[in-house]
């Protein structure tokens, strides 16, 4: 059976090293690693979706059919391939909207505890200076033990709305409500009455992420994309790959930096 790949299966399922020409062997890279972040003064994290992938929330696959079948039945398998695809759904109402964003929203910002990988990544990091720039919206660097002051994440937050047409720059915790909708669903749709409107302009609400012009940057974002001036030599870690997280935690254990 042929099995179908596509570019995120792509990206997070095969090591790097198997795709692009490396000189040096994975075991060194890894110390190399391990000694540039005993080196640093200031640790820069950049994560994006890979990271989230490999540390478990994948959005296609089992976890999706088995979460979402009965949004693939009424909606059609055509459409409901992923969750990435799913949010992009042209849904012709503001209950089944939200009846899947609610669903959404739980499964992968409100349900998760602070994934393993994560809570990895902060105790490689937490006993110097660092600094979170993410592409993700789940949540998982406040969860693993990152406090709010060192993360920026710049595209929003499943746990926040904001008006459809950011008619004023604030975004909403939205948590409390998916939870009630998340109760109240059935057949894909949320009752009328728990359809949000922007208290400001009346009009219909979104989810707080980066998918158009009207994205809202409230004082909270604001303040986060100014990080406190590190100084000092920096490290960088593309914190993409599971592995080299887990083998850069060996590494430093070795060198009895970290329990
Ligand atoms: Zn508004």
């Amino acid at each position: 059976m042929a099995v179908k790949m596509d570019f995120s299966q792509f990206v997070s399922g095969i090591p790097a090293g198997d795709y692009v020409f490396q000189d040096t062997p994975y075991p060194q890279q890894i110390q190399e690693a391990a000694q540039l972040l005993l080196k640093a003064d200031a640790v820069l994290i950049g994560a994006g979706a890979g990271l989230s992938t490999a540390a478990g929330l994948a959005y296609g696959g089992r976890r999706f059919t088995e979460n979402f079948g009965e949004f693939i039945e009424k909606y059609g398998a055509a459409y409901m391939t992923d969750m990435y695809s799913a949010g992009f759904y042209p849904f012709p109402s503001e209950e089944s909207k939200w009846g899947y964003w609610s669903k959404h929203a739980w499964l992968n910002r409100i349900e998760p505890e602070g994934l393993p990988l994560y809570r990895a990544v902060y105790e490689v990091v937490k006993d110097r200076p660092h600094f979170v720039l993410t592409t993700n919206v789940d949540h998982q660097f406040w969860k693993a033990g990152f406090s709010d002051e060192v993360i920026f994440a710049t595209q929003g937050d499943y746990g926040e709305i904001q008006c459809e047409k950011g008619c004023h720059d604030r975004a909403y915790d939205a948590v409390p409500m998916f939870r009630q909708m998340n109760q109240a669903r059935r057949d894909c749709l949320i009752p009328s009455y728990m359809v949000p409107r922007c208290p400001v302009c009346g009009g219909n609400m979104a989810m707080h992420l980066r998918c158009d012009q009207h994205f809202v940057e409230d004082s909270h974002w604001n303040e986060a994309a100014v990080p406190e001036s590190f100084g000092g030599r920096a490290v960088g870690i593309n914190a993409d790959i599971a592995g080299a997280v887990r083998d850069i935690s060996e590494e430093l254990r070795k060198e009895r930096v970290i329990r």
